[in-house]
């Protein structure tokens, strides 16, 4: 498909003033999505085992975290805000456990951070009880909504819309009783636009769906004496389970004791494979399998591409930690000019204040990132980071550089221009935030006080990834939204009100 929407200007993009209102990381990177995860496996504990698959899941999503299980007759869910380390403790896991289960980290997209909107989401209704943990984002939740009749305030979330579509269908329809969530998941999942990764579970059964994009992962495992369901792979490994695919996108498996079965519920011309590319960038963890190809991997490719692409004469490559390192790395090898660490990152920080001043967000720099002198002082550097979302951060950084005495900054980017805000599920803030929507790349370099600055170009960047044909969304970097995007959609938007 890849089509846009009528709300572009000629040339395919969103116009800018018709765009929302989103906040960022505090550390000017797009928030992450969510994790979703889920184990069919009578016999293993099954608890714990959700417990370990949302902690290696924790990188996507740090402000709440939950499991549901089923003991075959009955469904049990903890939901908590905060960390998968805070919210669960043994006595719990064990009260938990069960047969089957999913479980859920959250980074907020469309409803606010509250526990109100934290996840897997319950229903029981006509004999059935079901669980439901969603990773994306939707871009139709007003419309299904009222759909679902739920504009009064009654639902903060698109899952929560999703959740009730379900149940309306459930309550329409109370005859099928054996395969009844199959059923309403089938009537109701075309009805659905957006990025949706899902995970649910009634009492019997493990239920997995990708959008027809397939804009987030979601991959199958097989454990011994079971099956697992997770967004990425490591969370497989901490299992113990052994990567069998990915889903495709538009797929729907369902697993029981029987084992799995797939079907394809949305209509065949909707199908168009559309990865996020940022989860090669930059959200997936550097273990993580994505089209067969591991990330670490391809984002050491992205930094040789770069060395191709804009060379630099200097004296030291360093990464920006963590996630700018193995670019560096790349860079390093094929410019044959000496990696080394320049900056230090404070491991023990997790997410600070959002600082209110640009003096107090350079502070907040200084908590996380520690120039190493010995490696900086009277050296040209180059400098280079995954992307540059907001600029406050790079720019505090090239600051401290410079204070330790670098003679020189050449800053390289692994990715083209970050110019369009996502609606697929990463909170990427408003397009007035994005600098390199406001700037041209000399007016950015000028701002970051660097002597030197490029980005990677989107082509040489999709042969990095080692699946250049496999199909992505670029919709932030190119402004192409494969998925029609209404001009109010914001993450507050069943709230009555902008964040
Ligand atoms: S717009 Fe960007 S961040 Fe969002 S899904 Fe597409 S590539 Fe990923």
């Amino acid at each position: 498909m890849g089509g846009v929407s009528a709300d572009h200007d000629p040339e395919g993009h969103l116009r800018p003033a018709e765009l929302s209102e989103r906040d960022l990381h505090d550390d000017g990177r797009p928030g992450e999505a969510c994790g979703v995860f889920a184990v069919h496996g009578p016999g293993l504990a099954v608890a714990h085992l959700c417990y370990l698959g949302i902690f290696a899941l924790q990188h996507r999503g740090q402000e709440s975290a939950g499991i549901a299980t089923s003991d075959g007759r009955h469904l049990t869910v903890v939901k908590d805000m905060g960390l998968v380390s805070s919210v669960f403790d043994p006595r719990m896991l064990a009260a938990l456990d069960g047969q089957m289960g999913i479980g859920h980290t959250r980074y907020s997209t469309t409803g606010s951070s509250a526990w109100k909107n934290s996840q897997p989401v319950f229903r029981d209704v006509a004999h059935t009880q079901f669980a439901l943990a969603h990773n994306g984002n939707l871009t139709n939740t007003s419309e299904l909504a009222e759909e679902a009749g739920m504009l009064d305030g009654m639902a903060t979330s698109d899952t929560d819309v999703m959740a009730e579509l379900l149940s309306l269908h459930l309550r329409n329809n109370p005859r099928c009783v054996d395969h009844e969530l199959e059923g309403a998941l089938t009537a109701v999942l075309p009805q659905l636009r957006g990025a949706f990764s899902l995970v649910l579970t009634d009492a019997h059964r493990i239920y997995g769906v990708r959008d027809p994009n397939g804009f987030r992962p979601l991959c199958l495992g097989h454990l011994d004496g079971g099956w697992v369901l997770a967004s990425e792979t490591p969370a497989l490994d901490i299992v113990g389970a052994t990567f069998e695919r990915e889903l495709e996108p538009g797929e729907m498996v369902v697993i029981d004791q029987h084992g799995v079965t797939s079907s394809f519920p949305f209509a065949a011309e909707r199908v168009d494979p559309r990865l996020c590319v940022f989860e090669f960038v930059y959200f997936a963890r550097p273990d993580s399998q994505l089209y067969g190809r591991n990330v670490h991997a391809a984002r050491v490719d992205m930094g040789e591409q770069l060395a191709e692409q804009a060379p630099v004469d200097a004296d030291l490559v360093m990464g920006v930690p963590e996630s700018g390192i193995p670019a560096a790395e790349g860079f390093a090898r094929r410019s044959g000019i000496p990696f080394g660490h320049g900056l230090i990152k404070n491991r023990y920080i997790g997410r600070t204040f959002i600082a209110p001043t640009q003096e107090l967000r350079a502070m907040a720099v200084r908590m996380k990132l520690n120039p190493l002198r010995e490696s900086i002082t009277g050296r040209r550097l180059i400098v280079v980071d995954d992307s540059i979302v907001r600029g406050t951060t790079t720019r505090a950084m090239v600051q401290m550089l410079r204070e330790a005495g670098a003679k020189e900054v050449h800053m390289r980017v692994s990715s083209p221009p970050y110019r369009w805000p996502c609606f697929y599920g990463m909170d990427t803030g408003s397009r007035d935030e994005l600098l390199a929507a406001r700037m041209e790349p000399d007016e950015i370099a000028e701002f970051l006080a660097v002597d030197s600055l490029a980005y990677l170009e989107l082509d040489r960047m999709l042969v990095a990834t080692g699946a250049p044909d496999s199909g992505f969304c670029t919709a932030c970097l190119d402004g192409v939204y494969p998925v029609e995007i209404p001009v109010t959609l914001n993450k507050s938007v069943l709230e009555g009100a902008v964040r």
